[in-house]
């Protein structure tokens, strides 16, 4: 398995986690991150943000979908919820692949029209503050990131 786990007890120590990895993404990178309300997918979007040199507030774009910023290079923060099942595609693919980096959350709703090759991380809710990070590459190219992580 190239699963990794990490636990965190802050937001803040969740930013920090994500600002890690923010440093180690590359251009057209896709992460997808799963995990129920209050997870903390919008926290760590924050942080992965920061990683890429973005210095505008991130904040969550529900009633947008897609918000844009400029870091290092592009960031992409796409919030699916509200397409649910529509299976309408809003030209995911030209965010995906314009040399930037692209997060998602609920990418369940838009499973069709994401990259085959993704980082995906699971939140999952503790104990009050406790929150536990699982990383999963899809493909082979996120491999080496999860190791990088933890080095
Ligand atoms: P989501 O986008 O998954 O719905 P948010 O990031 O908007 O979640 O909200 C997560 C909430 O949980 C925030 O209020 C945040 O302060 C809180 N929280 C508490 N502990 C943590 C933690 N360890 N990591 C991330 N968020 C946490
Ligand atoms: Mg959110």
């Amino acid at each position: 398995m190239d699963e990794q786990l990490i636990n965190t007890h802050t937001p803040l120590e969740t930013q920090q986690v994500a600002r890690k990895l923010g440093y180690l993404l590359r251009p057209n990178d896709v992460v997808t991150l799963t995990g129920d309300l209050g997870a903390g997918k919008t926290t760590f979007t924050k942080g992965l943000g920061e990683g890429l040199g973005v210095k505008r507030t991130i904040n969550s774009p529900t009633f947008t979908i897609v918000k844009s910023y400029q870091g290092e290079i592009p960031f992409h923060h796409i919030d699916a919820y509200r397409l649910e099942e529509s299976h309408e595609d809003i030209g995911f693919d030209e965010y995906f692949t314009d040399g930037g980096v692209t997060v998602v959350e609920w990418p369940q709703y838009i499973e069709h029209f994401l990259p085959e090759e993704r980082l995906n991380i699971e939140i999952k809710k503790g104990q009050d503050d406790h929150r536990q990070i699982i990383l999963r590459p899809v493909g082979r190219m996120f491999k080496h990131i999860t190791k990088e992580l933890f080095r």
